[in-house]
């Protein structure tokens, strides 16, 4: 394991311009369970309507019983707020301060990476603290609207300006959001990525696979760090078996001592 440590973090000193692609797994060392998309909280679990998650977490059930989702989401809305971010998310900033072409790529929408530091985020799922009315302009946040989750209150909760549904600017089940990233993927496609880090992630989205197989191709190294197998790791040249936090700050550690010396 020393080995292969040592040899990653010879890929970040010689790296100018590295991209992280994050999924569930980078906050789980913040005690978040790993969750797929919004609703793996309760993943594979009937919630108390008798419907799976997916369906109460999703589009169609926001338009018409937006009570039901608002409960869902403000669960896991409050479990977020309780925990926050964790050694990785630190070391990643901690990266982007020393290189400043490195590019985060989440899944997560918790806003970890922005609180920690990040500032070339590409967030595809959106984030859950990020609220907007769906009638009018009015655009808020969960610390704002709803006091950070912490005190009980009518849902789904009414925007204060024309009483319309408000709801988080996520993706929801049966959505596609993107639609605020499509200048951050342009900068990702104009990025000259020399290594990549594929942290917690195990879903082969068009989004992840295309910078990697681009990468791939250009022979540009590709880590994985994840405590399990992946549809993914048969790409990465190197497989650290492990926890983001464990690992991000063991790499740091390293990297901090050869740049001392
Ligand atoms: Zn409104």
């Amino acid at each position: 394991m020393d080995n292969i440590l040592n040899a990653v973090a010879d890929c970040i000193l010689k790296a100018e311009s590295i991209l992280f692609i994050a999924g569930a797994g980078l906050s789980a060392d913040s005690g978040l369970p790993t969750y797929r998309g919004v609703g793996g909280l309760f993943e594979g679990v009937l919630t108390q309507e008798g419907i799976p998650i997916e369906e109460a977490i999703s589009n169609k059930m926001l338009q018409t019983r937006p009570e039901v989702t608002w409960k869902y989401l403000w669960q896991i809305g409050a479990a977020c707020h309780r925990t926050k971010f964790n050694r990785a998310h630190e070391v990643i900033a901690q990266i982007e301060s020393w290189k400043p072409d490195t590019l985060v790529l989440t899944q997560n929408i918790d806003g970890f990476e922005r609180a920690a530091g990040s500032k070339n985020l590409i967030e595809v799922h959106g984030r859950l603290s990020e609220l907007y009315c769906v009638n009018c302009s009015y655009r808020t946040t969960a610390e704002e609207l709803l006091a950070g989750y912490s005190k009980p209150m009518n849902l789904p909760p009414k925007c204060p300006v024309c009483g319309g549904l408000i709801r988080p600017d996520i993706e929801l089940f049966g959505e596609h959001h993107m639609s605020s990233s499509e200048e951050t993927f342009k900068m990702l496609d104009n990025a000259t990525i020399d290594l990549i880090f594929l942290i917690g992630t195990s879903r082969d989205y068009p989004y992840i696979t295309k910078p990697l197989y681009k990468a791939h191709g250009l022979n540009v190294p590709i880590v994985e760090i994840n405590p399990a197998e992946t549809a993914l790791s048969e790409i990465a040249d190197y497989n650290i078996r492990s926890t983001a936090a464990d690992t991000l700050d063991k790499l740091w550690s390293i990297c901090e001592k050869r740049r001392g010396s």
